[in-house]
C-alpha cells in the first residue's frame, strides 16, 4: 500500500495527492502514514549504513538516506535537496559536567545548508510541492522557516512567499529570506496570527502552505532522529532533549522513534524532554495539569525561534510525549543566554532557542528527573550567526533583564606596543 495522509484524530485517510492541511471531517492534524508492514523487510540498519558516504543524490542527503521512512514512493527526480543533514554529533564533556551528567552529546542542526533544522523539513515540503505541481509556496515564520523556504523555493524554481512579524525578527534570518529572493511581507501581527493568515489566503491564491502543519515537513525532520541513532551505532540514548516552539520538531521526533521501534531498528525507546522558554510555555503549563487543559499564551522570550504562544502541533507533541514517556520543562531567558554563552565558548555555538537543550538538561538533573549516569543527546536547532544582536547584546550586557554572567568583553587598546602588552599580560591563563 502507498503512503496516505491520515487524520491523527479520527483516522480518516486521504491520498497524498490531496492539497489539504487539516482533516476535512474533524479538522484534526494530518500524518503522512507509511505502510510499515510492507517496509519491514526492506528497512534495516544495514540498508541505511550501506548508504553512508554516498556521493549520489538523493542518498548523499542526511534526510533521503532514509528515503523509505520519509517518502518511500516519491520519484527521486522530484526531490529538491541541497543536500541537507549529515550534521555533526559533538561529545562535550565540559558541558556535560556543567549540566551534571556523565555523557552528553550535542547534535548540531545549525550545520544544515541555511543554518537550521528547518532545511530537513523543507526538502520534504518542496519535494511534495513539486509532486503536486504547485507554483507558489508560503509560510509564516519567526525567521528560520522563511530562510529555509526562501532557499529551497529558489532552488526548485518555485515562488516563495514569507510572512513575518514587522519587529523582533533575528537579523541573520531576515537577511537570508531577502537574499534568496522570496516575496517578503512584514505584518504588524505575531507569529500565531500570521500562521492563520497564511492558511486563509492559501486556497484562493494557489499557495502551498509549508509551515509545520504540513506533515511532509515533519517527515523530513524525522531524519534528525534516524541520523542520530545511526551516529550512535543504533545504541539508544536514555534522553533526547530539544527546544519546543510550534512543536513540529518534537512531534517529528516522536513519530520517528515510534516507527524505528515498530520496525525493529531500535530495541527500546529513549525519553523525550521538550524544553520551552518561560515566556512561551503553553505546552509546559498543559503538562503541569496532566494535559487536561490547553491555553494559548502571549509569547515573549529572547529566543525568538520559539516565541510562539499557540503551537499548532500541540496534539502531536502530546502524542510524542506519550510514546516516549517524555517530560516538559521550562527555562528562563537568563538560563537560555547563559547556556548559549557556554556552548558558544566551546567553539560550537548556537542561536538562543537551541540553548534550551543544555539549560533544560541542567534543570532536569537538578530536579532528579535525569540521572547523572544516563546518556543524553541535546539538539542544537540553529546556527550562532542567526541572531548576532542577541550574542552582542549579551556580551555588551545590554539585553534587558539579562545579566551577562559569562561575558567576553572587548578590550580597548591604543596602537602601541605597551598598550597591547598590558592586555596580553593580563589575559595569560596558566
Ligand atoms: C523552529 C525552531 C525551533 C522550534 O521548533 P518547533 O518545531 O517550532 O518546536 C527551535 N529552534 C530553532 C533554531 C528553530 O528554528
Ligand atoms: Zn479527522
Amino acid at each position: 500500500m502507498a503512503s496516505v495522509l491520515q487524520c491523527m484524530n479520527c483516522g480518516q485517510r486521504y491520498p497524498v495527492s490531496s492539497v489539504i492541511f487539516a482533516c476535512e471531517v474533524c479538522n484534526g492534524l494530518l500524518d503522512v502514514t507509511h505502510d510499515l508492514n510492507a517496509l519491514r523487510s526492506t528497512v534495516t540498519r544495514q540498508l541505511f549504513d550501506s548508504r553512508l558516504g554516498s556521493l549520489e543524490p538523493p542518498y548523499n542527503s542526511g534526510v533521503w538516506r532514509f528515503k523509505e521512512l520519509i517518502y518511500p514512493d516519491v520519484d527521486p527526480a522530484l526531490i529538491v535537496s541541497r543536500p541537507e543533514g549529515n550534521t555533526n554529533l559533538y561529545s562535550v564533556p565540559q558541558l556535560a559536567e556543567w549540566a551534571g551528567v556523565d555523557t552528553l552529546f550535542l547534535k548540531h542542526e545549525g550545520e544544515n545548508p541555511t543554518g537550521s533544522f528547518k532545511d530537513r523539513g523543507m526538502t520534504g515540503g518542496l519535494t511534495q510541492a513539486r509532486a503536486l505541481g504547485m507554483k507558489r509556496v508560503a509560510c509564516a515564520s519567526t525567521g528560520n522557516t522563511s530562510a529555509s523556504l526562501a532557499a529551497y523555493a529558489a532552488f526548485a524554481g518555485i515562488e516563495g512567499i514569507v510572512l513575518f512579524q514587522n519587529k523582533h525578527v533575528a537579523l541573520g534570518k531576515l537577511s537570508q529570506a531577502l537574499a534568496y529572493g522570496a516575496t517578503c511581507i512584514a505584518i504588524d501581527a505575531d507569529f500565531d496570527r500570521n500562521l492563520q493568515l497564511v492558511r486563509e489566503v492559501a486556497t484562493e491564491f494557489g499557495i502551498y502552505v509549508l509551515n509545520s502543519v504540513n506533515p511532509f515537513r515533519l517527515e523530513g525532520q524525522k531524519s534528525i532522529m534516524f541520523e542520530l541513532l545511526q551516529q550512535l551505532r543504533w545504541q539508544v540514548p536514555d534522553w533526547i532533549v530539544c527546544p519546543g516552539g510550534n512543536l513540529g520538531n518534537s512531534s517529528a521526533f516522536g513519530k520517528a522513534l515510534h516507527e524505528a521501534y515498530e520496525l525493529g531498528l531500535i530495541d527500546r525507546m529513549p525519553r523525550l524532554a521538550i524544553i520551552q522558554a518561560e515566556g512561551a510555555n503553553p505546552l509546559y503549563r498543559s503538562y503541569q495539569n496532566g494535559f487536561e487543559r490547553f491555553e494559548p499564551v502571549r509569547a515573549d522570550t529572547v529566543a525568538t525561534a520559539i516565541k510562539i504562544g499557540n503551537p499548532v502541533n500541540y496534539p502531536k507533541a502530546v502524542r510524542a510525549l506519550q510514546w516516549t514517556n517524555g517530560v516538559v520543562e521550562q527555562v528562563s531567558d537568563q538560563e537560555i543566554m547563559e547556556a548559549k554563552a557556554l556552548i558558544d565558548a566551546r567553539g560550537i555555538g548556537c542561536e538562543p532557542a537551541s540553548a534550551c537543550s543544555l539549560a533544560g538538561v541542567r534543570k532536569l538533573v537538578d530536579q532528579g528527573v535525569i540521572k547523572r549516569g544516563e546518556s543524553v543527546v541535546g539538539i542544537l536547532t540553529g546556527h550562532l550567526l542567526k541572531d548576532p544582536d542577541a550574542t552582542l547584546g549579551y556580551h555588551r550586557n545590554t539585553l534587558p533583564g539579562i545579566a551577562g554572567t559569562h561575558r567576553n568583553v572587548i578590550h580597548e587598546a591604543s596602537p602601541t606596543f605597551d598598550s597591547l602588552a598590558e592586555i596580553l599580560s593580563s589575559t595569560v591563563t596558566a
